[in-house]
């Protein structure tokens, strides 16, 4: 679960890392209040949305008036913000954050992830901070540095002097760098955090160390360690309508960039099925893992929520069916049809528990399914089937 910059920082200063003040607004009105309460020269406003790449896509600006706070913070949010993490569609900006503009000598990345090769918590830093550190890493791996973190101790002192003086601190920044490196990895262990960055750490020109940006994402495994704590910092507007209907259904669901519709049942089948669906050069909507007890109510609702995607212009159910049966499956998809009707090709490939009672459903329905004898034809077929959708509609849908 990700959470916005001004919650981590709530986060962040409760474990002593110096965040400066931050207020947010929901309008000008309120971004112009937020202006004169800071009470400094020149303030910056900033785009509370879960996705990263602010700067880069117009969501962190300049006012230096209470007046051109009102009206930056009115740009930011009349239109969806679109950045290099957010998809050409951007998303909504409900909130701004003003903070003080600081003068900046030097930025800095550090941050907390898990190292799952070596099975612990890790802390990374470099010196190249403000810019994506996934850059860096690829470009010049030798500038990013990291220690193992002890997953009960936390990170011991010498560590975090270590990654200190590799960032080049000196003097008594060493000590302000020492403790922000051990708050974030204690805030990160305490709190079930998979990521934590600040991505910029910032030494301003008077010498100080300030956490300029934040960004955590907690381990939805977590939830009923912290259940009061991440209930009240999620967002669902930030959360795509069709995975917050996936979770109340039960099912595993993600929604991604293609037209073809996919559901699968096991999550290592829906991996496959992407695979080859990219493979025969098309491009999924979705994973969708049914599950091994899945219902056929559950179907139901699931193809439901397939086909409430105007995206999709073919859907493929790929079935195996172990625990699942085939007939469940057919019989829900046959319902979901009955109850809203279909639009799209679909293709099926049954397998496994109760196959032959499935395909009989799906034959004797008004459903025209197309059948498939393996994957690679389903996935041949379904591709062939969402080009022909695409080619057939008029130019502008
Ligand atoms: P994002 O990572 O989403 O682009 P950041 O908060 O990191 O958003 O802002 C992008 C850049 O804007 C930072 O790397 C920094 O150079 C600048 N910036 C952000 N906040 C401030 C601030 N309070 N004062 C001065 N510059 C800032
Ligand atoms: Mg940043």
């Amino acid at each position: 679960m990700n959470i916005h910059e001004y919650q981590a920082k709530v986060i962040l200063a409760e474990f002593g890392v110096p965040i400066p003040p931050w207020i947010l607004a929901a309008n000008g009105e309120e971004a112009a209040q937020a202006f004169e309460k800071l009470s400094v020269p020149v303030a910056v406003v900033k785009a509370q949305v879960h996705a990263g790449g602010r700067g880069k896509g117009g969501g962190v600006k300049l006012a230096r008036t209470a007046a051109e706070a009102a009206a930056v913070a009115q740009g930011i949010m009349a239109k969806p913000l679109v950045t290099p993490q957010t998809g050409p569609q951007g998303v909504r900006v409900n909130q701004v954050m003003l903070t003080p503009a600081v003068e900046i000598a030097h930025e800095y990345y550090i941050g907390m992830v898990l190292n799952r090769t070596k099975a612990c918590p890790m802390v990374i830093a470099s010196a190249e901070g403000g810019v994506e550190i996934e850059e860096v890493a690829k470009k010049s791996p030798e500038k990013i540095f990291s220690e193992l973190c002890d997953p009960v101790l936390g990170l011991y002192p010498f560590q975090a002097r270590q990654i200190a003086f590799s960032l080049g601190f000196t003097g008594p920044v060493v000590d302000v760098a020492v403790k922000i490196l051990q708050g974030i990895a204690q805030a990160y262990l305490q709190y079930d955090c998979t990521i934590l960055e600040i991505n910029p750490l910032v030494l301003t020109k008077s010498g100080e160390l300030l956490a300029l940006d934040s960004k955590i994402s907690f381990d939805d495994n977590a939830v009923y360690r912290h259940e009061s704590l991440y209930t009240n910092m999620k967002d669902e507007t930030e959360i795509p309508a069709t995975e917050i209907r996936a979770k109340q259904i039960g099912l595993s669901y993600v929604s991604m960039d293609g037209n073809i519709g996919c559901m699968v049942n096991g999550a290592g089948l829906a991996m496959a099925t992407m695979d080859i669906i990219k493979y025969a050069g098309g491009q999924p909507a979705n994973f969708l893992d049914v599950g091994g007890g899945v219902t056929k109510d559950q179907v139901r609702e699931a193809f439901k929520l397939i086909l409430s995607d105007a995206r999709v212009k073919a859907i493929l159910v790929n079935i195996f069916g172990g625990i699942a049966h085939c007939d469940v499956i057919a019989e829900g998809v046959r319902n979901a049809v009955q109850e809203i009707g279909l639009h799209v090709p679909v293709v099926v490939r049954l397998e496994g528990t109760h196959v032959e009672e499935g395909k009989k459903i799906l034959e004797t329905s008004t459903l025209n399914v197309i059948t498939a004898i393996d994957m690679k034809d389903a996935a041949e077929k379904v591709v062939a089937a969402a080009q022909r959708v695409v080619a057939e509609q008029p130019i502008g849908n």
